[in-house]
């Protein structure tokens, strides 16, 4: 990465690492050799912006391709239901560790999958120590997709009819924190706050009238696409009034968290009673999930496997124990300072030439576009933007007029950028740059003629533009600098 200069020899090192194993490959299959080639061909070319998305380190990276991905581990650290663990033990522990001491957390489980596998996990283990008998074996399983509605209200019954509040899908919350169509909005009943329709921003006084009402077992904190801070220590006050378990998912801004931008209220693994996140985005680790718990909690998210989790995946588990060791270092709190600080210059390059942006700014690394004033969906924005290689993802506004699927918003983050080394500056650029696009993008008309939301033309020569203006700004920030395929 560009803010940790590898010297050259070092470069070398990892050059004829991946040159060597590209040929391993190519040997059995070369189309997935020639496809992950190109992978970096085409990260290395193309402005991501996407929020949720970084570049790992080439150690986090090399770590994933072991043989502990060969290896069974199902149980936890010392208990397991395999012979032959204890370089699994080793590594799940140091994971488990550098999670500890990083964010200053009692208790790390480092087996999750994913962001909703660790979600899964904190849920259950919510359930196993607050409610007395989850008793679902009673029941004859039937194919999930053939429950009705019916077969749900039994399962809700059974687990004591338990209640989920969460931040809405629409807000900027995330499908897992009791969205109807996902198991999180089908195992509990669910309600959702959302943010005031005014200002964009979370209005802690109806999060609470809305708690006291509902009476929730657990209260979510946490986003995918809200671009401001949130302070847990209310939320906590909201939840204890309630008698809710506060459960945080820090899956997208983490890396902020483990670099100290946001402390005190703004951390939440001191008010939180759970704390879930991904190790791959803001964080900047291998493809996964971590809990955090408070003591109390421990003992039921060890439990993760079996109840929602099979065997551990152990050389992701290794990787994350390097992605935290890194995290760990001086350096990574310099970074997370800086997500930060380009999301501001992104949101004020911008604002200033006109774009009208959710909550009309950030705090954090997320900046969300309300592109209706361009006469554009998000969705035709999204793909206009992509033609001239910048990678970016629609989505919903708070009340979007144009519904989730085409949508009147492009989300946007800067921890990638970031991590190729760029700064204030650039990323002033890439405003003025996606402002080209956005204002040279018109949208097409329906066979019946009538205005479309999917299909657009975008002015002549603008992606040829961007394209080469863009270019400047990635080759003075090389993606893995020294690292070439031959
Ligand atoms: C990304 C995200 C997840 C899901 O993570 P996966 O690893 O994709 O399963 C969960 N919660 C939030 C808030 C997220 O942003």
């Amino acid at each position: 990465m560009s803010e940790t200069p590898r010297s050259d020899a070092t470069s070398d090192l990892i050059s004829s690492a991946y040159r060597q194993a590209l040929e391993v490959i190519e040997g059995v299959e070369p189309r997935v050799a020639a496809a992950t080639r190109q992978e970096l061909a085409d990260q290395r070319g193309s402005l991501k912006l996407i929020a949720s998305e970084n570049y790992a380190s080439p150690a986090v990276l090399l770590t994933m391709g072991t043989w502990f991905s060969d290896k069974y581990a199902e149980g936890t650290v010392g208990h397991r239901f395999y012979a032959g663990c204890q370089n699994v033990d080793t590594v799940e522990a140091l994971a488990a560790e550098h999670a500890r001491e990083l964010f200053g957390a009692p208790y790390a489980y480092a087996q999750p999958h994913s962001g909703i596998d660790a979600n899964l996990v904190a849920f259950w283990s919510i359930l196993a120590h607050r409610v007395e008998t989850p008793a679902l074996e009673k029941h004859s399983v039937k194919n999930v997709n053939e429950l009705s509605e019916g077969d749900w209200e039994t399962l809700r019954a059974e687990l004591g009819n338990q209640r989920l509040l969460g931040m809405s899908l629409d807000a900027g919350g995330h499908l897992t924190h009791g969205f109807r169509p996902n198991i999180s909005g089908k195992m509990f009943h669910q309600q959702q706050y959302g943010t005031d329709p005014e200002t964009g921003l979370l209005d802690y006084d109806a999060v609470a009238a809305k708690a006291r009402e509902f009476r929730p077992l657990i209260l979510i904190a946490g986003y995918s696409a809200y671009p401001r801070r949130v302070n847990f220590a209310k939320m906590r006050e909201i939840a204890d009034e309630v008698g809710a378990t506060l459960m945080v998912d820090m899956a997208h801004f983490a890396g902020l968290v483990a670099g100290k931008v946001f402390t005190g209220d703004e951390d939440p693994v001191p008010h939180a009673h759970v704390v879930t996140t991904t190790t791959h985005k803001s964080l900047r680790g291998p493809r996964g999930g971590l809990v955090l718990a408070q003591e109390e909690f421990a003992s039921s998210v060890d439990r993760g496997c079996p109840m929602v989790l099979g065997g551990p995946l152990s050389h992701v588990m290794a990787a994350k124990a390097v992605a935290l060791a890194e995290a760990r270092q001086p350096s990574f709190q310099d970074y997370a300072q800086r997500i930060a600080d380009n999301a501001k210059s992104l949101a004020e390059g911008l604002m200033k030439r006109g774009v009208t942006l959710v909550t009309d700014g950030t705090d954090n690394h997320i900046v969300l576009l309300d592109v209706g004033s361009f006469g554009i969906t998000g969705r035709q924005a999204e793909s206009a933007l992509l033609d001239a290689g910048v990678v970016t993802n629609r989505n919903s506004v708070p009340a979007d007029p144009n519904g989730a699927w085409y949508t009147s918003g492009v989300r946007i983050g800067t921890p990638a950028l970031t991590t190729r080394g760029f700064g204030a500056d650039e990323f002033d650029k890439v405003a003025e740059l996606m402002v080209d696009v956005l204002a040279n993008t018109t949208p097409g008309t329906t066979s019946a003629g009538a205005p479309s939301k999917a299909s657009y033309t975008l002015g002549d020569g603008v992606a040829d533009r961007v394209r080469a203006a863009s270019a400047e700004l990635l080759d003075a920030n090389p993606l893995y600098p020294g690292l070439d395929l031959g």
